[in-house]
């Protein structure tokens, strides 16, 4: 997560703008004036990714199952949070060849999916999502549907004013910033359980997702060549957490059941 207009010291961020993403590079520290941004894993990029061939039939094949996730998740999330909200900010999704910081005011260096809440948009780029795939085990369409839904947990987030509460409580608590930011990404592993939960998904697809939930933990995530080992350098939390958390959302029947920036223990 990297956020805009940073100042010096926490108390001076505005949170102008934001970029947040769902698979935590574990080695991307960061300071605590600057929380760990969210990145990608460990996957090569590609030596000339403008080239990708993004009418190949693999890239077909993920977008029209990413397409369909989104349209089914923006009606759900819709009817969640009311029309009204929903239509006061409405959140896209854009599929480019690759991420680029300049989608997102320069906040995001990583390779993506990533939501930016300046235009609440999300970027993905096709084949980056291919190389998720078939870098992470255990990955699959699910996988990246998670992804996908994820991101747009962090718009819904966006508009029921967590992100602004995220912002008062970094002011709050200097030094916490990185816990934090778990919290918040763990809210979205939530959200997208919501999610998961009103989808049409057969049985077998949301153990997939439960399984896609843990294999992106923090502590399974390679990044070039490490695991995490150490919960306190985390920025998207353990296998253990991110696959509560999501369960959770899918056994949620409010929103507020998926408040975890705020909540005593995660
Ligand atoms: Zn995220």
């Amino acid at each position: 997560m990297r956020w805009g207009k940073g100042g010096s010291s926490a108390g001076a961020w505005l949170f102008a703008a934001a970029a947040v993403c769902c698979v935590s590079p574990a080695s991307n520290a960061g300071s605590p004036a600057e929380p760990a941004d969210a990145g990608t894993v460990s996957v090569q990029q590609p030596s000339s990714p403008a080239a990708a061939d993004a009418g190949s039939p693999a890239y077909a094949r993920i977008r029209a199952a990413l397409e369909s996730t989104w349209t089914e998740a923006t009606d759900i999330w819709a009817s969640l949070v009311g029309r009204d909200l929903y239509d006061s900010d409405t959140p896209m999704i854009d599929f480019v060849p690759v991420v680029k910081a300049a989608h997102c005011y320069g906040l995001y260096i990583g390779a993506g999916p990533v939501y930016c809440s300046g235009n609440n948009t999300i970027f993905v780029s096709l084949a980056e999502m291919q190389r998720l795939e078939t870098k992470i085990p255990g990955f699959s369409d699910d996988g990246l549907g998670l992804l996908v839904a994820h991101e747009l947990g962090h718009h819904i987030q966006k508009i029921t004013g967590r992100f602004r509460l995220l912002s008062i409580l970094m002011r709050q608590s200097p030094g916490s910033e990185r816990d934090l930011v778990r919290r918040f990404e763990l809210e979205a592993d939530c959200l997208a359980g919501m999610w998961a939960a009103r989808s049409h998904l057969e049985a077998g697809h949301r153990e997939a997702l439960l399984a896609a939930a843990e294999v992106i933990g923090d502590d399974r995530v390679y990044v070039a060549g490490e695991t995490a080992s150490d919960p306190a350098m985390f920025t998207h939390g353990s296998a253990v957490q991110r696959r509560h958390w999501f369960e959770a959302g899918l056994n949620a029947s409010a929103i507020e059941q998926c408040h975890v920036l705020d909540a005593e223990a995660y």
